[in-house]
């Protein structure tokens, strides 16, 4: 089976899916009613959407714990974030898209497309490892770089972390961080919070912007010492 041969709505399941592992660790299942919101659905109709790919075996739901992804399920699912961050970063690089405009772009577009076009795009970039927004880009063969573990709201008052990636999907936010110069490979401090469920973060250039708490948690950092 090749990603290509299911409907656009199991390629989007799969993804999702896929995604979630990546920034919880493979194996872990995503609850029903978190999935069915990723994916602006309501509970019963991707009850129904699950059922079906549990019964095409490309992904598992258990009662309680929700719903993972099969070994099939995952090996059609890197496809697609393949073709969505080399999607992203061709957008970006090449067309002179802005980081805040690409996402809805390739969403809609990495359906239309082919491996033999998408094997293109790599090549003619250099084979890039990550896409505009710090997501590691899965190579060929299915392997990919893991996200670091580390999230900007657990990061150590006054400690410089590097920004690894941000969310792809809110285009407000990357334009925000954008006014502060804020890109993955940004050094960062957070140097208080101001109250409860604020954080004032430093830049390297000595600009100072304020994030929600749960906005934070879902920024990926590593530590700076550890920057190759
Ligand atoms: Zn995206």
């Amino acid at each position: 089976m090749h990603i290509s041969d299911l409907p656009e709505r199991t390629q989007d399941y799969l993804k999702v899916l896929w995604d979630y592992e990546e920034r919880h660790g493979e194996g872990t299942p995503m609850a029903l009613g978190e999935l069915a919101t990723a994916l602006q659905q309501k509970l019963p109709t991707a009850s129904e959407a699950v059922k079906r790919l549990a019964k095409q075996e490309l992904v598992v739901h258990e009662r309680y714990f929700g719903v993972g992804l099969t070994p099939t399920g995952r090996e059609l699912a890197v496809v697609m974030a393949r073709r969505h961050r080399l999607l992203e970063t061709f957008l970006v690089r090449t067309l002179g898209y802005s980081w805040d405009e690409v996402h809805a772009e390739a969403d809609a577009l990495e359906h239309a497309t082919s491996d033999r076009f998408v094997d293109a795009i790599d090549a003619h970039l250099g084979h890039p490892d990550r896409d505009p927004h710090g997501d590691p880009i899965p190579r060929a063969d299915g392997s990919s770089e893991p996200l670091s573990p580390q999230r900007l709201a657990q990061a150590e008052p006054g400690a410089e972390v590097i920004l690894e990636q941000v969310n792809d999907s809110d285009p407000e936010l990357l334009r925000y961080l954008d006014r502060f110069a804020v890109h993955p490979g940004s050094a960062l401090r957070v140097v208080a919070a101001p109250m409860a469920g604020l954080l004032e973060v430093e830049t390297s250039a000595g600009a100072t912007f304020t994030v929600a708490e749960g906005v934070a948690q879902e920024m990926v950092v590593r530590p700076a010492d550890k920057d190759s």
